[in-house]
């Protein structure tokens, strides 16, 4: 018999400091696990599934946390919650794409202690997955989704690879759009990635939704001012309009001049494992004028190689609708 809503037993460390963190994280290598707000972290614990042997609590690092404006574009420490980046003038002046995604997260509570860096890195909410079945991604060798009695509707459409599970994210797809890039620290040094790099697909690694090694810390995300103040459109749909993970959602930024779009990017959660970024439908869009016919053009040019599952053909039409209107409808 599994033992739920009891943890098991860890070691707890609460560093002030990111080198000393990098210390712990060298000590225990995988058996360590990086804990910000808690939101995903603890619901694993708490139903026995990940068993790590050290927690590392990150939250007391100030130097993680806050938000600072840069030369060339604005620096948001790991920590910060997303209710600090919602309400951030800075944010919501340049980067309102940001501010109107995470504040579509879960609800005010789980906002108040989720963190960006969380946010961006967490796992994936597939049912079978989180119940601690024996899958693909949980290192096994079946997947429980993708078979005519599985249930999907919640998963993938685009580049599956074995595990069918999407990105829960609704940070994600808007730091996706703004060209964010991730800064990864180890004891050896500093990488700065961008989403491209970031987020990794069942092809490349099966068992993680992000390219963060097991020694290295997300300790900033950076975003640049190429894309402050352009048009700006996100859109989540889910089953229940609070404390639900999207079904779709859409985060689009438009450079647009005298009602022609001269530059975009846009990306789609809750369609592949990572944000899927809309190339060929931001390549469509240069030089075109903002208008309905464009727009739909671009939704259904979203969706061409989409591969439903048996129950989520339903997210197809959706997408295509949620780039329509993010074309359309995009502010300054
Ligand atoms: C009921 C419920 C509803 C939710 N609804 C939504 C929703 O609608 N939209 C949405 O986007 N999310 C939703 N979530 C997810 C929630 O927003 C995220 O889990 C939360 O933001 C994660 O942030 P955290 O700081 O609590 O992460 P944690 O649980 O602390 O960490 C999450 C993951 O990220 C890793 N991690 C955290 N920080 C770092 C770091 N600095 N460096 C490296 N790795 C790190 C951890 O190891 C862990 O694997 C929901 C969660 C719950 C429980
Ligand atoms: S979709 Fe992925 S996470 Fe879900 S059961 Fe299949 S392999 Fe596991």
């Amino acid at each position: 018999m599994v033992v739920k809503d009891m943890m098991p037993n860890f070691e707890l460390f609460q560093p002030t400091q990111v080198k000393d963190a990098l210390a712990i994280l060298d000590s225990y290598g995988k058996d360590a696990w990086k804990m910000a707000g808690g939101y995903d972290s603890l619901v694993w614990f708490k139903e026995r599934i990940k068993r790590p042997k050290a927690v590392i609590d990150l939250s007391g690092i100030a130097e993680m946390q806050g938000i600072k404006e840069t030369a060339d574009g604005v620096e948001i420490g790991a920590l910060t919650t997303l209710t600090d980046i919602e309400n951030n003038s800075i944010i919501k002046t340049k980067y309102r794409l940001l501010a109107d995604a995470v504040a579509k997260v879960a609800s005010p509570q789980i906002r108040h202690a989720g963190t960006i860096g969380g946010n961006a890195s967490q796992d994936a909410r597939c049912l079978y997955y989180r119940y601690g079945l024996p899958c693909y991604r949980a290192g096994g060798t079946t997947c429980y989704a993708d078979t005519p009695e599985g249930i999907n509707r919640e998963h993938a459409l685009f580049e599956s690879d074995r595990c069918v599970a999407v990105t829960p994210s609704d940070g994600a797809p808007a730091l996706v759009a703004l060209d964010a890039k991730y800064v990864l620290r180890s004891s050896s040094g500093e990488r700065v990635v961008g989403s491209e790099e970031f987020y990794v697909g069942p092809k490349i690694d099966i068992t993680h939704m992000t390219s963060t090694k097991p020694e290295e810390i997300l300790v900033a995300i950076r975003i640049p001012n190429t894309w402050a103040g352009s048009h700006f459109y996100f859109e989540k749909v889910a089953d229940r309009n609070v404390w639900d993970f999207a079904l779709v959602n859409v985060a689009a930024a438009l450079k647009v001049q005298n009602g022609v779009i001269r530059e975009s990017r846009i990306a789609c959660g809750g369609v592949s494992a990572v944000p899927r970024r809309l190339t060929a439908v931001e390549e469509i869009l240069k030089g075109q004028p903002m208008n309905e016919t464009v727009a739909k053009l671009a939704g259904n040019s979203a969706t061409r190689g989409a591969r439903p599952l048996n129950y989520n053909g339903f997210k197809i039409p959706l997408m295509a609708n949620l780039v329509t209107r993010a074309v359309r409808d995009a502010k300054a």
